[in-house]
């Protein structure tokens, strides 16, 4: 058995985060980081490997920024905590005793269980894994139709990266609007229009039913209106889901949203002061709405990482982590779109009192000058 200070379950973002904040707030402690994969990807360039980067190992996170400061990465797979004895078991059957423990176990994509025909050859997710993406990219260089179900940041963006590779693509979204989480109506418009300019084909307010196969694997989709549309190729973009069985079997507590409860210093719940919880897989709360909320951003998951690493072993009333504001942006051709906060249809919904204006214009005075870009800016405040 290895005995250490501190133990890291996770390789991404928030494992990432937490290990340097820990090493460099206690530079005498030993941080060993342990996560499966050899190569950790950059979440944020995942879409862009199905176009523009063409490669996965064009989007790979340097380990050098954990050994540089001093972090110990081990690959292997933690199977089993025993909370009690302070103890980590791994796949490899190695046993780890911490004094700290932080989970930053993340997510996986959902691929609904009532969705019928999700298991043929040529149904892909878009998991935070190298390998399997490398061996979507390998089977769709000979197909041609692809189908992307969901229009959240994911599914617009490797819309447009696979229709710049020249796929005829499909991007379907349920609800009336893409991007509709983070955007209210007006700019969920616009951003099909530019999508539909580039050539991806946008059908709103309809969702899947069913994918049919021939032959085991994907011919065609059945929307919920009854309409076939043909696809050789189906990728599910319908959200993540947090990565904690293995928590939840050492009885540490979940919310209804599966994800491991925490107190604002990342400390799960029920209360231990030797294990924290952070990233995807740890409970957020909506700054603005206070709620429990299911947004999982590598931004929040940093924010989370640095105040968990920070108040391992001694708290500090003035670094606690006191919710997620949504910050997104992404761009569509020459088209920018982002957004912090919540949209004036969540505030009407939750009934806050708000006032919104709405502006468009150009970017300089004057607005002739070279370089000059038309923008349309929307502020929602609260009154
Ligand atoms: C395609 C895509 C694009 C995205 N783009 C953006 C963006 O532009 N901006 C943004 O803010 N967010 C973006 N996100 C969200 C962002 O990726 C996540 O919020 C972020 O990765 C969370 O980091 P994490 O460390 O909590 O989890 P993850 O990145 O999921 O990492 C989890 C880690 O835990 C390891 N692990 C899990 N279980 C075990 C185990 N039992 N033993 C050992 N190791 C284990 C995994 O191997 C992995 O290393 C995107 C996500 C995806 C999928």
């Amino acid at each position: 058995m290895r005995i250490i200070d501190v133990l890291v379950v996770g390789g991404g973002a928030s494992g990432l985060q937490a290990a340097i904040t820990t090493k460099t707030t206690y530079p005498d402690k030993e941080v060993v980081l342990v996560r499966k994969e050899q190569q950790v990807l950059i979440p944020c360039g995942i879409p862009y490997i199905f176009g523009t980067l063409s490669d996965s190992s064009k989007d790979i996170l340097p380990d050098k920024l954990l050994t540089s400061v001093g972090v110990e990465i081990v690959v292997d797979e933690l199977i089993e905590i025993k909370v009690k004895e302070h103890q980590c078991v791994l796949a490899s059957n190695e046993i780890i005793q911490y004094t700290k423990l932080i989970l930053a176990l993340g997510s996986i994509p959902t691929k609904p269980a009532w969705l019928k025909g999700a298991d043929l050859e040529n149904v892909f997710t878009i998991p935070k894994n190298k390998e399997y993406l490398d061996q979507v990219l390998v089977a769709l260089s000979s197909l041609k139709e692809v189908m992307v179900i969901g229009a959240g940041f994911i599914g617009v963006e490797v819309s447009d990266e696979l229709n710049k590779k020249g796929y005829k693509v499909t991007l379907l979204e349920i609800e009336k609007t893409i991007l509709n989480r983070a955007f209210d109506d007006e700019f969920g418009v616009l951003a099909q229009e530019h999508l539909q300019e580039r050539g991806v084909r946008v059908i709103t307010g309809k969702g899947v039913s069913e994918i049919k196969g021939k032959n085991g694997k994907v011919s065609e989709v059945v929307l919920s209106t009854g309409e076939l549309l043909k696809a050789d190729a189906v990728i599910l973009s319908m959200g993540y889901a947090p990565n904690t069985q293995v928590a939840k079997e050492a009885g540490i507590e979940l919310n209804d949203f599966g994800f491991i409860k925490t107190c604002e210093y990342m400390r799960v719940l029920p209360c231990t002061i030797d294990i924290v919880a952070v990233g995807d897989c740890a409970e957020k709360r909506d700054f603005v709405t206070r709620k429990i909320d299911r947004t999982m951003l590598a931004s929040t998951a940093c924010a989370e990482a640095r105040t968990a690493g920070m108040n391992l072993y001694s708290l500090s009333p003035c670094k606690p982590f006191t919710g997620t504001i949504a910050i997104y942006a992404t761009a569509i051709g020459s088209h920018a779109f982002g957004t912090a906060g919540i949209t004036e249809a969540k505030a009407m919904q939750e009934n806050f009192s708000v006032i919104c204006g709405s502006f468009t214009g150009m970017d300089t005075h004057p607005g002739n000058l070279e370089h000059s870009h038309k923008q349309m800016v929307k502020l929602i405040v609260a009154s």
